[in-house]
């Protein structure tokens, strides 16, 4: 089979909408149907025959267990395997009862829920979601589920992101219907560019702070990383194309369309992509992905690294969103049609989106934000650590056009907007009008939030993109509606609104250089809201206005926000302790002891130099007797910078308030951290190749 043409396999373990109908009743399908459409309940007697059709479909293709698949709020993906044997009177057979494909109690204690258990409940469960399919992967069934709270609150990645999307069906959908009456429903679609660095197995091993933070936590630069630009788009090397074609020969088997692949920018640094589709099984088919990529990688010998900054000094990676609406009639919301009325409906979604965008700046930037991707943000090479959107010079010129407008007496001002509404061409903006300095851009037919980091579950920035933009578009239609009710036209009345909403989101247009000084401080003069600090950005979930956006979208309630708050700060001072004992184990352990270890090489040498040469060792041995110096004063400086390192983390451990804890590590901590490595790195340049106990860049990079 997989000698043949993709299409030959693509989604063989996948029980989709198609193998379901050969494997269960039509009441039983009709019923799946139902909970897919309006998320209406599956009685216990149509769940048994669901699953007795999804454990036929499996065995048959030798699954052995079955597993909830979750995504809890650690932003990875969770699983227990049960066997689906059983013994009934000592004999052996398959079982699968319908209550365990909807319910599963994994032991949820350990997994993080701010509180939310502890006040409310003391189980979890996780719960099928039967609008994403269910896969085999190595043998096992894994079912999409959700996880809950017993009282519904939502403990996950997935839930939040569900409600937002329904919320924004409805307001894309009264919006969409002021020009398409025939218009029922609305979906997001998502394209998630995927970037992640490869490296050998072996050296991998050799490297505790890869194994236990999934980044270096010191290293100096290679003398050649990526600076000559060679990397990027360049020839693939064979064996990580044949790496490449494993996983993606198993991710077409579970129905993820990839489509492209390439080297990105640092060395060592890759890139892949599917098709978009629909938002959900974006997402679920993004974090099905990470999982098959790190299990392919087993067998060539290499490990995935998702981690967002890797390697100091290269660049980092970042999991692009690419986001649009498209109606149930086949339109896609963010694409400017070829007729005027089509262009009114592309700008009243495109200023509804970029007023969302401006209203919830700190918010959005909270969302991506993590202690990772805190390493990457507002980089030279990342994206800028505030907001903005791009949207081209063609559009740029229309929305000036609609903003000088000055009021609907002025006819020749509105007359001269909807000429230029009217003149909009369809594909914009074309191939050398594109910004990759903006986190936010406007690429044709869909915007591309670039700041979420690599190794994130996509589902925390896009709940807070679909929920901003639900509250923009319900303002949107209420303005309008009022305008229409004082007796306004409505292309008139739609137009006066978007002008409004482009006047509101003037704060985050920026056409320029992101990565440039001058655009840090105007955007502040602006009144946006650059991340200067990643505890201190999570804090703009608690602002008034996320939780009355989050409450009113029905997407979180203020118990759900203040839980995910802790659960972040909590988990940024948790990693970022064991990276503090970590760059601490390895200064003691393998830096000190081989800066020793040269040190004595070269005092072997001075002191023989003098035996032999007499007075002359001065002049003989000065190059030895300096290093020996700078040596010393490295090891003294590391020796006592790691003691300061253990004090600024007890200091911290001491606050019991978990905001100033995760704060006072951001600060005290991480300085220390940065003066412990630059002793380390120095000492790296400095002793003698061959006694340096780890991996360097140059091998880790470079294959
Ligand atoms: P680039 O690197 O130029 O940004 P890629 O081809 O790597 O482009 O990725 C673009 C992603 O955007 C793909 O996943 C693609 O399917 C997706 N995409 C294209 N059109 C849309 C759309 N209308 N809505 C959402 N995603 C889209
Ligand atoms: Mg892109």
């Amino acid at each position: 089979m997989e000698n043949g043409p993709v299409s030959s396999y693509f989604g063989q373990h996948v029980f989709s909408l198609e193998t379901m109908q050969k494997y269960m009743s039509a009441s039983a399908f009709q019923a799946v149907l139902n909970a897919r459409k309006t998320g209406g309940k599956i009685d216990r007697k149509m769940a048994d025959e669901i699953a007795s059709g999804m454990k036929s479909w499996a065995i048959e293709r030798g699954a052995t267990h079955y597993t909830h698949l979750f995504q809890p709020l650690t932003g990875s993906t969770a699983e227990k395997h049960e066997a689906f044997l059983s013994l009934k009177d000592g004999d052996p057979l398959e079982r699968f009862k319908g209550s365990a494909l909807v319910q599963q109690e994994p032991d949820a204690s350990s997994f993080p829920n701010g509180g939310l258990r502890n006040t409310f409940e003391a189980r979890g469960y996780s719960a099928w979601d039967p609008s994403s399919p269910a896969v085999i992967l190595d043998g096992t069934l894994l079912i999409p589920s959700v996880f809950v709270s017993y009282t519904g609150e939502a403990l996950d990645m997935k839930v939040p992101n569900l409600r937002s999307i329904q919320a924004l069906d409805a307001a894309a959908t009264a919006v969409a219907k002021l020009f398409d009456g025939k218009v029922t429903s609305v979906s997001v679609n998502l394209g998630l560019e995927q970037e992640y660095f490869l490296v050998d197995e072996a050296l991998y091993n050799a490297r505790p702070d890869l194994q236990l933070c999934s980044r270096t936590v010191i290293g100096h630069t290679s003398a050649k990383d990526q600076q000559l630009s060679d990397h990027y788009f360049g020839a693939i090397p064979s064996r990580v194309a044949l790496f490449m074609k494993d996983f993606e020969t198993e991710a077409y088997k579970l129905g993820i369309p990839l489509q492209t692949r390439h080297n990105e920018v640092a060395p060592n640094q890759f890139e892949c992509a599917p098709v978009f589709s629909e938002i959900t099984t974006a997402i679920d088919q993004n974090m099905l992905l990470m999982i098959v990529m790190q299990k392919v990688a087993e067998k060539h010998h290499l490990k995935v690294i998702f981690h967002e900054k890797p390697f100091q000094g290269v660049n980092g990676s970042g999991k692009h969103c690419n986001w649009s609406l498209q109606t149930d009639t086949g339109v896609n919301l963010l694409s400017p049609g070829k007729t005027p009325m089509k262009n009114l409906q592309f700008l009243s979604f495109y200023a509804s989106v970029v007023r969302a965008v401006c209203k919830h700046d700190a918010l959005l930037m909270a969302s991506v934000c993590s202690l990772g991707n805190s390493y990457r943000l507002g980089g030279h090479e990342a994206p800028p650590a505030v907001m903005s959107v791009f949207s081209g010079s063609t559009l740029s010129r229309v929305f000036d056009a609609i903003l000088r407008m000055e009021d609907f007496s002025e006819a020749s001002e509105v007359q001269q907007s909807i000429e230029l509404v009217n003149s909009i061409p369809e594909i914009i903006p074309d191939n050398t009008d594109r910004n990759r300095t903006s986190p936010f851009a406007f690429t044709g037919n869909r915007f591309e939030f670039r700041a979420t980091g690599s190794s994130a579950n996509a589902a925390g920035t896009t709940f807070v993109l679909n929920a901003a933009v639900a509250e923009s578009l319900e303002e949107f239609h209420r303005r309008v509606s009022l305008l229409v009710d004082r007796g306004e036209e409505m292309d008139k009345a739609i137009l006066a609104v978007i002008r409004d909403f482009l006047s509101e989101a003037s704060p985050v247009m920026f056409e320029g250089n992101g990565y440039s000084s001058e655009w840090q401080e105007e955007a502040v003069r602006r009144g946006l809201t650059p991340v200067t600090n990643v505890p201190l950005a999570f804090q703009a979930f608690r602002k008034p206005e996320s939780i009355q956006l989050f409450t009113r979208t029905g997407v979180l309630t203020p118990n759900e926000i203040e839980a995910r708050v802790e659960v972040q700060e909590e988990t940024y001072v948790k990693k970022l302790q064991i990276e503090a004992r970590v760059i601490g184990d390895i200064c003691l352990n393998h830096v000190i002891p081989a800066a020793v270890s040269y040190q004595d090489v070269l005092m072997r040498s001075i002191q023989g130099g003098k035996e032999v040469f007499g007075e002359e060792f001065k002049q003989l041995c000065k190059a030895d007797i300096e290093l020996y110096r700078k040596i010393a004063a490295y090891i003294n400086a590391l020796a006592q910078d790691s003691q300061a390192l253990v004090d600024a983390r007890k200091k911290a451990n001491r606050m019991t308030d978990m905001t100033s804890r995760a704060l006072c590590y951001s600060t005290d901590v991480l300085r220390q951290m940065e003066q412990v490595r630059d002793s380390a790195d120095h000492l790296e340049m400095l002793v003698d190749d061959a006694l340096w106990p780890l991996p360097k860049y140059r091998e880790l990079l470079f294959f």
